[in-house]
């Protein structure tokens, strides 16, 4: 994406005001000044058609809580809808990984739908065949962060927004492996000391200790990912060392 074309997303919600929140800060704050991509909250009580400006109704079959309309969810999706990606936030959904967000970075932006209450009709997301996406195994109260979180995670892969070009290439989960762990001055602190291997200069032994440590601990702390790492290695054995 250039200066002409920047990276653009739109964010159905109740609470327009939630954008950009804390993406007006640091890294992502920066880039959306300097115009490498843009933020559109839409407001999706201004679809409803009634005089009270209703988005919700009590859910068919009963139960607790409200259910944002079909009607007024896709009138909202057709104002913005223009080939991006459509993504709605919810528990329900795939875990949002990082080849997701890698697949929205590199194309020309994204449109999120917001939910509250207990959700949105179904109908309407699979009338606009909409990604359901999850941040993970539990419920928040609305998909506001959610948005944020995937926003956060797709624009700092944005060109020219993270500093070192390459520093998201080893991250992890970029290769189903976790990343090793960090160290900086002092060299030894509170009798804690670095591993000798980081001070020796050594790029080859550097290299094999990271690469161990993060083989290590992804089988230690997340077996799933552990999985698919191996997983990839037998579909691509011929990987560079
Ligand atoms: N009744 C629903 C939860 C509704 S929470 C259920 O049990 O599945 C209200 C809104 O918050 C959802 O519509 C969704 O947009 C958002 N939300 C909640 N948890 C989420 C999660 N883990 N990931 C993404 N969005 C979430």
């Amino acid at each position: 994406m250039n200066a002409a074309s920047p990276w653009r997303a739109s964010v159905l919600t109740l609470f327009a005001e939630m954008f950009p929140g804390p993406l007006a800060q640091s890294l992502a704050g920066r880039a959306l000044a300097a115009g490498r991509w843009s933020l559109d909250p839409v407001n999706i009580r201004d679809f409803a058609t009634d005089r009270h400006r209703t988005v919700d109704d009590t859910p068919f079959g009963g139960g607790a809580g409200m259910v944002m309309r079909p009607d007024v969810v896709d009138a909202a999706l057709a104002a913005v809808s223009d080939g991006r990606p459509l993504v709605v936030l919810t528990p329900r959904g795939q875990p949002l990984t990082q080849a997701d967000v890698q697949r929205y970075a590199a194309g020309p932006g994204v449109v999120m739908l917001c939910g509250r209450y207990e959700g949105i009709d179904q109908r309407v997301i699979e009338a606009r065949a909409m990604e359901e996406k999850s941040i993970g195994d539990y419920v928040l109260s609305g998909g506001e962060l959610a948005a944020l979180v995937l926003l956060d995670a797709a624009v700092r892969l944005l060109p020219g927004v993270m500093g070192a070009a390459d520093s998201a290439e080893e991250e992890s989960f970029s290769n189903q492996l976790l990343e090793y762990p960090h160290y900086t001055r002092p060299a030894e602190w509170q009798g804690r000391r670095v591993p000798d291997v980081l001070l020796s200069g050594h790029h080859a032994a550097v290299a094999a200790w990271r690469k161990s440590e993060a083989e290590r601990t992804t089988r230690e702390r997340r077996p799933d990912l552990w999985a698919a790492h191996t997983t990839a290695l037998v579909a691509r054995p011929a990987a560079a060392p």
